[in-house]
């Protein structure tokens, strides 16, 4: 009997492109027109960088327009009843802010779970909601597991499926949306403004994977600013994440909730859930479950560590 046993092989080197610094928006969005098809945007580049390295693109993008020349896009403000963060401004500005970390829970408990400190630094906001799909098997370096990508019936019952969507399948194998950081955005109800329109998350996500992007983002479209209504006091929120490692590990689960209490019953409540389907998923049933409920909160936090104890997490 005769087998081929195919090599393992890491391919860690980029394949040329040309590097193009734009110095303001109406620059960047020229030269994506310019290029249409075979540009990509880069922020941080530390999800789009070993993208390109282990070459999940199906075309190789021939520019690659780093965004960071332009200072515009970096801020966080208070504005007309909103927190503005500019799509530039990186994790660790983020979690340096006092306005965000006295106001907006959600999202420092989320940024901080995303990844260790020398990362935070690079990392932007509007790379992270525009950050590519994750599947175990697409961003594995052994093409072995890239090639059963073809076959979600295998991934989605028999291979490593802890990462992948539970709620359905996709062109993409399983494929979830790992993004901490938009779950917390989705609770707190957020905006994305781009260069051509103002989107609420939940609707910048569509079920649809594509191999680059499951955003609706169209070509040549540049996030600019995460608009977030600023929560009442009565709002609490919190994230929680459920992940084999602290950092440098995508969360198997992650969820976020913002509830408006009045003293112990809740009266209305959004609950979103990551990384188990292509997009930040509303947990609705658990919601109407909830409102008008007492919640008593030393209870909720015993039962939950019980919970994390009992599955060795
Ligand atoms: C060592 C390491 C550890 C990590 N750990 C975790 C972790 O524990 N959990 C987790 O969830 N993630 C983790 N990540 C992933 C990380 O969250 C993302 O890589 C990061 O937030 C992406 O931001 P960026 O600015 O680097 O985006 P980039 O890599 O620059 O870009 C990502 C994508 O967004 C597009 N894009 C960027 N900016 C814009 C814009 N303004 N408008 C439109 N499109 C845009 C790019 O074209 C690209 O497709 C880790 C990454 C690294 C390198």
């Amino acid at each position: 009997m005769s087998m081929t046993v195919k090599p393992y092989y890491f391919s860690d080197k980029l394949s040329n492109f040309d590097y193009l610094i734009p110095k303001s928006i109406e620059e960047a969005v020229d030269l994506l027109q310019k290029y249409k098809g075979s540009a990509k945007l880069m922020a941080g580049g530390t999800n789009i960088i070993p993208a390109l390295r282990l070459k999940i693109f199906p075309v190789y993008p021939e520019k690659i327009i780093n965004l960071k020349g332009i200072k515009e896009l970096k801020y966080i403000k208070e504005e007309s009843g909103f927190l503005k963060i500019g799509a530039l401004t990186t994790f660790s500005e983020i979690l340096e802010n006092k306005i965000v970390d006295s106001t907006y829970k959600a999202l420092t408990e989320a940024a901080l779970t995303s990844a260790p400190p020398q990362h935070r630094n690079l990392m932007t906001i509007g790379g992270e909601v525009c950050k590519e799909p994750y599947s175990w098997y697409m961003w594995n370096p052994n093409p072995i597991a890239r090639e059963l990508i073809s076959d979600p019936s295998y991934i989605a019952n028999e291979g490593m499926n802890q990462y992948l969507s539970i709620f359905g399948g996709s062109d993409m194998g399983y494929a979830v949306n790992i993004s901490n950081i938009a779950v917390a955005l989705s609770a707190l109800n957020a905006k994305i403004v781009t260069t051509q329109r103002t989107i609420p998350i939940e609707e910048f996500y569509q079920d649809k994977m594509g191999v680059t992007s499951n955003t609706i983002l169209a070509e040549g479209e540049i996030v600019k600013e995460i608009q977030i209504p600023k929560p009442d006091k009565k709002i609490k929120q919190a994230f929680m994440r459920i992940s084999f490692r602290k950092f440098i590990d995508e969360s198997v689960v992650s969820s976020a909730i913002c509830a408006n209490m009045s003293s112990d019953t809740i009266e209305d409540v959004r609950i979103f859930l990551g990384s188990v389907d292509p997009k930040p998923i509303r947990a609705t049933q658990a919601e109407n479950f909830l409102k008008g409920k007492k919640l008593l909160l030393t209870l909720l936090k015993k039962h939950v560590k019980n919970l994390f104890k009992e599955q060795h997490l």
